[in-house]
């Protein structure tokens, strides 16, 4: 596995793989990788000729007061996971932007509620440098995770939008054998916190429950959840249409349970599928 920081050097070499049509699978992450991240090169590493993981925290991507100076880092752990699942380079840059960077790639619309109404900025953050790190790494295709299941739905939106020549992959959500969703910001909560935080995914799954069982009302789903939500702060708890992320009156159809919420200092989020029978 080769390790490079230079992005020139990242795009000279991706530029070159592809004049020999070579195909490239690409995993954009932020770090402190985890199993949820090793699931998502183990899906593409058979698809592709050469494997791309890059590790970059993007302070584009963060609000004011957000947790930018204190978010999480392994390089080394990091670096012995993507060797060991087989990754071809490693792109772990300083920085990505040049001096003078002054464009903003933005998709209006599904950005409006959910993560994009309660984080300003956040999903122009997300779009502007996936999409220079598609124009630094080429990949052939690239792979996203559901646990960010808007954050997927945007980049779908985005490449079909600017007819990026990428095939972008949904990738199942990961769970820990508590049901809390893997994720780097998870290594911030005390013992006490973790048994708040399962409440997540126990809401959740209550509501796919009563949603199996034949309830369809929206309001009375989102009421059970709410009580049993044990968090500090709900930031949102809401049924969407799976594609256009809307919001839903009746589960009458395949629907999102999507949720915020703080516990502590700690923002998590978590989601699934609602499938009525
Ligand atoms: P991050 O490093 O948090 O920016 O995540 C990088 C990629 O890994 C994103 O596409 C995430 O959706 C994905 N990811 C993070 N946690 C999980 C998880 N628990 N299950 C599946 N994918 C995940």
């Amino acid at each position: 596995m080769h390790i490079m920081a230079d992005p020139h050097a990242v795009q000279l070499d991706a530029l070159k793989r592809r004049a020999r049509a070579e195909s490239i699978g690409f995993v954009p992450t932020m770090g402190f990788l985890h199993s949820g991240h090793r699931s998502l090169m183990d899906l593409v590493r058979p698809r592709c000729d050469h494997l791309v993981v890059s590790i970059y925290v993007n302070p584009l991507q963060f609000c004011p007061g957000e947790d930018l100076d204190e978010y999480p880092r392994d390089p080394e752990g990091d670096a012995e996971l993507c060797s060991g699942a087989g990754v071809d380079l490693l792109f772990m840059p300083e920085t990505l932007y040049e001096p003078g960077h002054a464009s903003t790639v933005s998709v209006s619309g599904l950005t409006d509620g959910l993560c994009g109404a309660r984080r300003p900025g956040h999903f122009d953050g997300v779009t502007t440098v996936v999409s220079r790190l598609f124009g630094l790494v080429q990949p052939t295709l690239a792979v996203f995770g559901e646990k960010d299941y808007q954050q997927l739905a945007v980049i779908r939106r985005m490449t079909r939008d600017l007819a990026l020549p990428v095939e972008i992959i949904g990738a199942p959500l990961v769970r820990d054998t508590d049901g809390l969703a893997l994720s780097s910001r998870n290594k911030y909560l005390s013992a006490d916190q973790r048994i708040q935080a399962q409440s997540l995914s126990q809401t959740l799954f209550a509501i796919q429950a009563a949603v199996a069982a034949g309830n369809r009302d929206v309001r009375a789903l989102l009421a059970l959840g709410r009580t049993s939500l044990n968090v500090d702060r709900i930031d949102y708890l809401e049924i969407v249409d799976p594609d256009s992320l809307q919001p839903m009156d009746r589960v009458d159809r395949p629907a999102r349970a999507l949720v915020a919420a703080f516990v502590g200092q700690t923002r998590l989020i978590d989601n699934v599928a609602l499938c009525p029978a």
